[in-house]
């Protein structure tokens, strides 16, 4: 029976990470099982926003070390990173939220990332495409970006495989067995045998892969959904920096000559199938349109060349999981911002397998435990993802 070091459950972002990071560690027997093909789930149907502009400590730090971590495999592997480099300003809606992020700036520059607060006025001057008259200011972090999740992919797959990686693609885990030491893994793909176990099954399975060791593992998935359009009004200039209404859950970024618009309704419901791909809310997207088109009135009109939707993984905090409830057994999540955190992720399980400890991130914004007493920590700069 083969048998690992480390079997990791999930070819996404997180779970591929962390066998990067586990083999730049010098692990050699490292083995992932995934149900689909590396990166099917939610990781190739994302926005691929990477913001530094978190709501917490832990949510920036991971935004900073995973902008880098793109950026630095490209140049390890001799490809481009993906990431595209253009800016996020993140928009005030209501003196509430006015208040709230100019005290998150305080914090994002302790944690060294670069970001100012804004007035309406000198935001006229920079972007004269919104009306501002809408807004009370914004956040604004000039190295922000956005990834190509396929390029992502293509990149973490490509750097596993150079590393000596065992992908199980087409590889299903069903069942866990907890041996005296260790644990047996039955996959549709045969049995394996491995020392530790990681969960990073996303939205789509991460949940059910803690079930099988009496975990409880609260990721769940909703829908969320996206617009991309072809073209680029003239008003916006080419690469124009990202822009985040948080009230109204909706974003923009470049995408090749065109735009893309990411949107959740506030309303969406937890969705129990076992699927990726679901309805898109043709709805919901007319009813917040006309939000848009007031900020930005040069997209009235714009043809659109493609809608999608994809159920995203969140938490109940929004906050990740890096956490090991039972002894050799890892759970993995990204509450919803896999892309803008998967690469620290990675690298912060990697830390908690072979140094069995977590650095420089607050406990209590990663354990499981925080989840039973709910409520202390949360990371407001995220989508409106439901709360259970
Ligand atoms: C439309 C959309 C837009 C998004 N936009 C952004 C964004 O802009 N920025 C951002 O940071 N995040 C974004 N996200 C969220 C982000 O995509 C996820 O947080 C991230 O991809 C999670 O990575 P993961 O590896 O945990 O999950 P996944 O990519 O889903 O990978 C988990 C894998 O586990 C596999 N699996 C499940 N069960 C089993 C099993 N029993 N056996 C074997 N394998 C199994 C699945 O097939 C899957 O491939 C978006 C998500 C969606 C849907």
């Amino acid at each position: 029976m083969p048998s690992y070091d480390v079997l990791i459950i999930g070819g996404g972002n997180l779970g591929l990470w962390t066998a990067y990071f586990l083999a730049k560690r010098g692990l050699h027997r490292i083995a992932v099982c995934e149900r689909y093909w590396a990166g099917f789930g939610a990781t190739t149907r994302s926005a691929g926003i990477v913001r530094q502009q978190g709501g917490s400590e832990t949510a920036v730090k991971l935004g900073k070390w995973s902008r880098e971590l793109y950026q630095e495999l490209g140049r390890e592997l001799g490809l481009g990173s993906g990431f595209v480099e253009v800016g996020y300003y993140v928009l005030a809606s209501t003196p509430e939220e006015r208040a709230a992020f100019q005290e998150l700036v305080t914090l994002r520059q302790r944690c060294g990332v670069e970001n100012t607060w804004l007035e309406p006025s000198e935001l006229a001057q920079r972007l004269p495409f919104v009306d501002w008259s809408r807004y009370l200011g914004a956040t604004y972090t000039p190295n922000d970006g956005f990834v190509y999740p396929h390029i992502v992919a293509r990149n973490i797959t490509h750097a596993v495989l150079r590393a000596g990686v065992a992908l199980f693609e087409e590889c299903e885990v069903q069942e866990i067995e907890p041996l005296a030491s260790g644990y047996r893994v039955r996959t549709t793909r045969g049995t394996f045998e491995a020392e530790r176990v990681v969960d990073a099954a996303g939205p789509r399975g991460a949940r059910r892969i803690g079930e099988l060791v009496g975990i409880d593992v609260p990721v769940s998935a909703a829908r969320h959904q996206i617009v991309s359009f072809p073209t680029r009004p003239a008003d916006l200039p080419a690469n124009f920096p990202m822009l985040f209404v948080l009230a109204k859950g909706y974003y923009l970024r470049p995408d090749e000559h065109g735009l893309l618009l990411g949107m959740s309704n506030p309303a969406e419901q937890p969705d129990p199938t076992d699927r990726f791909l679901l309805e898109f809310d043709w709805d919901y997207f007319e009813r917040l349109k006309p939000d848009w088109e007031a900020t930005i009135p040069a997209l009235r009109g714009l043809p659109i060349g493609r809608a999608w939707t994809g159920s995203i993984d969140y938490t109940p905090d929004h906050l990740p999981i890096i956490d090991e409830p039972r002894f050799g057994f890892y759970v993995l999540a990204a509450g919803g911002h896999g892309m803008m955190w998967g690469p620290a992720l990675g690298m912060k399980m990697a830390e908690l397998i072979l140094d069995e400890r977590v650095s420089d991130l607050p406990d209590e914004e990663i354990r499981l435990s925080r989840f039973q007493e709910p409520g202390k920590v949360r990371d407001a700069i995220a989508l409106p993802f439901p709360t259970r």
